[in-house]
């Protein structure tokens, strides 16, 4: 489980690590300091310091897998770009550990932010070069776009190296509890694709992706620095495609369509043979034909 919460001390991180979640995910909002503070005049997130280097503190604490992000368009985006990968240059050089995580949101329409009022909004071309040089200034990280993003720029920037999407989101607190009347929703943001999970999935294995459901490495306690040496040698693909296609598997038998069903059996079929080990081929073979009959939950 991944958690998005407010700055906070190094206890309340500890407790958070003791409770066993995943990645830590805190967006810097802006990394202008006078923006930032001209942002949030008063009240919790006001102290940029203790914002800024909530990250430190969750480390300190113990959480080893942070999220960074930034939102493009509060301030100019070259000073934003910097500050990110400042942001994950310090984490790497002070713990070890650089972002797990980078996340790119930018400004859109909500219930109380008019984007025009913004007047520093990226354009498309914009947002595509920034997604693309996060990717090469830093390889090892997981990008995450989210469903604020039309289906076709989502679609631009998958080529660009974003790893993480969301599918079916709901931005309204409490709105994967209970469905809101429309006229009552207070969302955080206008979602621009609408698509549903499955739906998100098949286009994903339609356009050559696989789509992966794996949460293996913290499950295993492959975290931190042991994930990062992993991650930056390129091991880490060795557990990642059969783990995909694995817990693809999964979700082809518990939850989708027989039309996306039917694309990934195919997509499994034909990705089962560019395993490189023989070994682990067999395994994963094994198991798809286990996950067929019932049997869950199996992770290298
Ligand atoms: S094995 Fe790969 S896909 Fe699975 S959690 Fe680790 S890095 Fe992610």
């Amino acid at each position: 489980m991944n958690v998005n919460i407010a700055a906070t001390t190094v206890e309340n991180y500890r407790k958070l690590r003791d409770a066993g979640i995943g990645t830590y995910i805190l967006f810097q909002e802006t990394y202008h300091k006078e923006s930032y503070e001209k942002l949030h005049p008063t009240g919790p997130k006001h102290n940029y310091c203790y914002h800024t280097e909530a990250m430190d503190r969750a480390m300190q604490g113990g959480i080893d897998d942070v999220g960074l992000g930034v939102l493009f368009g509060l301030e100019l985006y070259r000073y934003e770009f910097a500050g990110l990968l400042m942001h994950a240059e310090h984490l790497e050089a002070a713990f070890g550990v650089g972002p797990h995580t980078i996340s790119v949101p930018r400004i859109k329409r909500a219930d109380d932010i008019d984007p025009n009022v913004f007047d520093n909004g990226i354009d498309d071309d914009t947002f595509a070069k920034i997604v693309a040089c996060i990717r090469i200034a830093v390889p090892y990280t997981g990008m995450i776009i989210s469903t604020r993003e039309s289906k076709s720029v989502r679609e631009r920037l998958l080529h660009l190296g974003i790893s993480q999407i969301s599918g079916a989101s709901k931005t309204s607190v409490g709105g994967y509890a209970e469905e809101e009347p429309e006229d009552e929703k207070s969302e955080q943001f206008d979602v621009s694709d609408n698509r549903t999970l499955d739906e998100v999935v098949r286009w994903l294995m339609e356009q050559g992706y696989i789509p992966s459901f794996c949460t293996a490495c913290y499950r295993e306690g492959r975290t931190g620095d042991r994930f990062m040496s992993l991650c930056k040698s390129g091991q880490i693909q060795n557990c990642c495609q059969p783990n995909a296609l694995m817990t693809l598997k999964e979700y082809l038998m518990d939850y989708a369509s027989p039309k996306t069903r039917e694309v990934g059996e195919r997509l499994i079929e034909n990705e089962m043979k560019n395993v490189a080990s023989d070994k682990v081929r067999a395994i994963a073979t094994e198991r798809l034909i286990k996950i067929e009959q019932g049997e869950r939950d199996f992770r290298f």
